[in-house]
């Protein structure tokens, strides 16, 4: 054992971008596909669009990133996940509307979801090309007083790596990939890619607010006995923070000491009521901002941990 600097492992979107200017892009190209496929004017689609997601966030258990037929994320706690939602609103076919615009889809495309993944992807990289650095204020300014006090952060993210590398390098930091580069190695380092939205064979689920959050996620479990972190940050409660939690309640490796959820507008009851302390509160800070980071990390002590294997 050793003592190691305090280690954050942190999710990227969210906690240290702002992500609805890259949101609003998204909703942008989906709208504008639609109304094309569709034969709707920009406005008529707007209001159809808003109908749909009216609709989805009156019954939000049902929507979201659905794996092999379980709920890896829900719309109402993922800034990202509506557009995907309406894919599935769409399929599902509740109304003529959306009954019409299926068909319109699937005469362009195979399945309603390759036609969202299309318009998300090209959407995210069209939106990388044109914004070579989109930080939230203050982010540069809270890593470089994270360095300074000797800390190490791993950003765990379903972004490719190199979104955060390049981003942080505009502003004179030097991230390196956490697949090449060891724990002790380098004190910046990401995993893009990082799969936490698969789930595994053996479902194993906690409840939070009365939602079932699913916490068998094996690639991120893979990230996080690597990484051992102190504290764990991020801004979706189930892609993010639940399998930490449950590690934690379980006294498992790789369950950190703090776990901070970024507190957003849309933040649902549900995942607030699941901040408290422990044993039943598996969320300790919510945290307002990036900025505020600063503050939370100084009140928390790295502990001894194991001397990481190379892992690579
Ligand atoms: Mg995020």
């Amino acid at each position: 054992m050793r003592v190691s600097p305090l280690h954050l492992l942190s999710d990227f979107d969210g906690v240290w971008t702002e992500p609805t200017r890259e949101m609003e892009a998204v909703h942008d190209t989906v709208v504008g596909e639609l109304a094309r496929l569709g034969g709707h004017s920009r406005a008529r689609m707007e209001e159809l669009y808003a109908g749909f997601a009216q609709q989805i966030l009156g019954r939000p258990q049902d929507f979201g990133w659905r794996i092999e037929g379980r709920m890896s994320s829900y719309v109402d706690e993922d800034f990202f996940a509506m557009p995907t939602a309406v894919g599935q609103y769409i399929d599902e076919q509740p109304c003529a509307e959306s009954a019409a615009l299926r068909a319109a889809v699937l005469r362009a495309w195979p399945e309603v979801i390759q036609f969202l993944d299309h318009c998300y992807h090209s959407t995210c990289d069209r939106f990388r090309a044109l914004n070579k650095h989109d930080l939230a204020p203050g982010a540069a300014r809270v890593l470089r007083w994270m360095l300074d006090h000797g800390m190490t952060i791993c950003f765990a993210t379903n972004a490719p790596a190199v979104k955060v590398i390049d981003w942080f390098a505009h502003h004179g930091f030097e991230v390196a990939d956490a697949r090449e580069v060891g724990p002790d190695e380098a004190p910046l380092r990401v995993y893009g890619r990082a799969g936490k939205q698969w789930l595994s064979e053996q479902p194993e689920s906690i409840e939070v607010g009365g939602r079932v959050v699913q916490t068998d996620r094996p690639q991120y479990r893979q990230i996080l006995e690597r990484e051992c972190p102190d504290a764990v940050v991020g801004d979706v409660f189930s892609l993010d923070l639940a399998l930490p939690a449950a590690l934690r309640a379980q006294g498992l490796p790789g369950g950190p000491q703090a776990i901070g959820l970024m507190h957003m507008r849309h933040t649902p009851a549900w995942v607030q009521a699941g901040v408290g302390l422990q044993p039943q509160g598996w969320i300790d800070w919510m945290v307002p901002h990036v900025t505020a980071l600063p503050r939370l990390l100084a009140g928390i002590e790295a502990r001894p941990r194991p001397v990481p294997s190379a892992g690579r």
